[in-house]
C-alpha cells in the first residue's frame, strides 16, 4: 500500500479515537476550586515551560511542511521523500519532547497541567486567532512571556518581570 495512503487512514483512524478520548475527558472533568482575580505571579518553571512552548512550534512548523509536500505531491508539482519524511520524524519528535515535558508542568495554584488540555472548554481559555486552549496558552508563553492558567484563572509570567514597577 501507498505510504501516503497509509500515512492518511492512520491520521484518520487517530482522529477518530482522539475525539472518543476527548468526549470522555470531558464528562470525567471536574472544575478546581481555585478562584481568579489573584495577582500575577512568577511561574516556577519557567525554562520547561518556554521549551514546550518551542516545541509546539516546532510540531506545527513540520506538519506544515508535511502537510505541504502531500499536497504537492497529489498535484503532480514536486515530490521529495526526504523532505517529507524528515518533517514527518520532527513533527513526532516534537510532538513526543512537548507531551513528556507538558505532563511534567502544573499550575502551582491549581496543580493542573498547565499546557494539558483535559476538557474541551477549560474555564479560562483564552481565544486569539481561532484557536484556543493549550494552543493560546503556548502561543503567549513563546511570544508574550505571560499567561493565564486556563483551569483556574491565575496569571503567570513566564522569566523575568518584563515591565517590573520601578521602586521611586
Ligand atoms: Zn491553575
Amino acid at each position: 500500500m501507498n505510504t501516503y495512503i497509509a500515512a492518511f487512514i492512520a491520521t484518520f483512524v487517530g482522529s477518530v479515537l482522539a475525539s472518543l478520548f476527548v468526549v470522555w475527558l470531558d464528562r470525567r472533568f471536574r472544575l478546581p476550586a481555585a478562584s481568579a482575580e489573584a495577582p500575577l505571579q512568577q511561574f516556577p518553571e519557567p525554562i520547561k515551560l518556554l521549551s514546550a512552548s518551542m516545541f509546539v512550534f516546532g510540531a506545527w512548523l513540520c506538519l506544515g511542511l508535511f502537510l505541504l509536500q502531500i499536497l504537492s505531491w497529489s498535484t503532480g508539482l514536486w515530490r521529495s521523500e526526504a523532505l517529507a519524511l524528515g518533517s514527518l520524524c520532527g513533527f513526532l519528535g516534537f510532538t513526543i519532547a512537548y507531551a513528556s515535558l507538558a505532563f511534567l508542568i502544573r499550575c502551582p495554584k491549581c496543580q493542573n497541567h498547565v499546557l494539558v488540555q483535559w476538557t474541551t472548554r477549560p474555564p479560562y481559555s483564552k481565544s486569539k486567532f481561532g484557536m484556543d486552549g493549550w494552543a493560546t496558552l503556548a502561543m503567549s508563553v513563546a511570544f508574550e512571556r505571560k499567561f493565564c492558567c486556563m483551569y483556574c484563572g491565575q496569571r503567570f509570567i513566564v522569566g523575568n518581570e518584563p515591565h517590573s514597577p520601578r521602586q521611586a
